[in-house]
This record gives C-alpha cells, sequence and structure tokens, in this order.
C-alpha cells in the first residue's frame, strides 16, 4: 500500500502571495542543494520523481508545495549553494525562504535533509535556528548514509544529535537502499500531527474512586 495514495503536486510559488491558503498543516523539507532532498521526498511519498531529482539550478523553481491529503501539505523549500547561481537570485531565494520560515502559520514541523558527510553547514545551521526561533519541531535526515560504512554512519549520527541539542530528532537515510524510509514517514506524520516528541500512548484518566481528589498527579513548580 501507498503512503500516500492521493499525493499530488499543488503549485510551485516564487514569491509569498502565490503561497496556497494559509490554513491545515504543512511540513517543510529543507536542504542545501544536492543534500539527496528531492530523492528523500520521492522515496517518502512513493512516487519515483513527485520532487524531481535535477542538477540543474531551476530559475522559476523556488517553494513547491504538495499535498498529502487534503489539508496536509510537503513543502520543498529550495536549496541553495549553487555557485552558478547569481547574488541577486540567491538573496531572493533566502527571502522567500525566511518569509515562508517566518510567517506561515500552518507550518507544523520541519524536515532539514543534511549529506551525511558534510552535516551541519552554515545553511543547516541558518534553517534550524529559524525553526527555533517559531519553535518549530525540526526533524533531521542524514542522508546517503550508504555512503558511509556502519559504524561511520552510527558515529556520524552520534556526532550531529549532540550538536543539535534535545528537541531536534536525528535519523539514518538512504533513499537509495531505503533505509530509515520508514522511520522518516513516521517522523513526516508525527510532526504533521503537531506532535513533536514521540509520546507514549496516551494513559486513561482514571476517573472515580481511583483518585477521587486528583492529588496523586505529580504538582508542576510550587
Ligand atoms: P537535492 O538537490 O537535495 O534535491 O538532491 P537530489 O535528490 O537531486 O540528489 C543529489 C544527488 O545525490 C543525486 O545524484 C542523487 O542520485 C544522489 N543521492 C540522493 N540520495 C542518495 C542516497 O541516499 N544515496 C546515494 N548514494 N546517493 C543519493
Amino acid at each position: 500500500m501507498t503512503a500516500y495514495p492521493r499525493v499530488r503536486f499543488l503549485l510551485s510559488a516564487n514569491e509569498p502571495r502565490q503561497f496556497p491558503a494559509d490554513a491545515g498543516a504543512e511540513v517543510a523539507v529543507a536542504g542545501r542543494s544536492n543534500a539527496g532532498k528531492s530523492s528523500a521526498i520521492n522515496a517518502i511519498t512513493q512516487r519515483k520523481a513527485l520532487a524531481r531529482t535535477s542538477k540543474t539550478p531551476g530559475a522559476t523553481r523556488l517553494v513547491n508545495f504538495f499535498e498529502l491529503e487534503p489539508g496536509r501539505r510537503l513543502v520543498d523549500l529550495p536549496g541553495y549553494g549553487y555557485a552558478a547561481v547569481p547574488g541577486e537570485m540567491r538573496r531572493h531565494w533566502g527571502n522567500v525562504i525566511e518569509a515562508y520560515l517566518r510567517g506561515r502559520q500552518a507550518l507544523e514541523g520541519a524536515i532539514v535533509v543534511m549529506d551525511i558527510r558534510h552535516p551541519l553547514t552554515g545553511y543547516d545551521a541558518d534553517m534550524l535556528a529559524l525553526a527555533r526561533s517559531r519553535s518549530v519541531p525540526v526533524h533531521v535526515l542524514l542522508t546517503k548514509s550508504d555512503k558511509l560504512g556502519r559504524g561511520a554512519a552510527r558515529q556520524a549520527l552520534g556526532r550531529v544529535r549532540k550538536a543539535v541539542g534535545v528537541g531536534v530528532t536525528v535519523q539514518l537515510f538512504s533513499a537509495l537502499t531505503g533505509d530509515g524510509v520508514a522511520e522518516a514517514r513516521a517522523a513526516l506524520e508525527r510532526l504533521l500531527s503537531g506532535r513533536a516528541v514521540e509520546e507514549p500512548p496516551e494513559k486513561e484518566t482514571p476517573v472515580g474512586p481511583a483518585d477521587p481528589t486528583g492529588e496523586g498527579k505529580p504538582g508542576v513548580g510550587g
């Protein structure tokens, strides 16, 4: 069964005013160009070419909105870092990304894609800082994990986890082998549902004689 049988490309926006109505839930996917973002989106949605995996810097392609299901969207934020892109265009890119990340009400979470061999670039740090400034939960994919041996990949995972600190989840990912795809999909679902951190299944609230005063609950502060 496909995870998102009705997933479809909605629109590509070059200016914030072209963004679709700011309602429902969105998860933004960001990453430096060539980090493996398009491959990750395709693997997670089980579509061969939903997000194009192209080496060509798209002059007109900026923020791409995909509808996973009605009211739930995946937003492909452009990576930058192409030497070929002129400064002016790069500034425009930055401004549009920032406008999106700062102002979007539907934004429930962000997935930041990093090449496991070159994690935590300046771009990644900017993304994490922007997300943190709005308390938007972040999940990091360390992509192309197949490029490293098992031990080296685990080490990189540990290093990045330590660097990003609490509140940011990190995982290994390979679009090539399929490693971590299910985990990434679960993280996407978690972000979309507004539950940043995986929580244990909700316990039944005790009713009646079990704890009539409610004093059994641990106090907060005080
Ligand atoms: P984007 O620019 O971030 O969207 O990156 P792409 O998804 O287009 O991938 C950039 C390059 O990395 C392409 O040549 C992909 O085939 C390659 N790539 C992407 N994901 C993986 C992966 O998991 N493993 C390996 N070995 N290569 C990958």
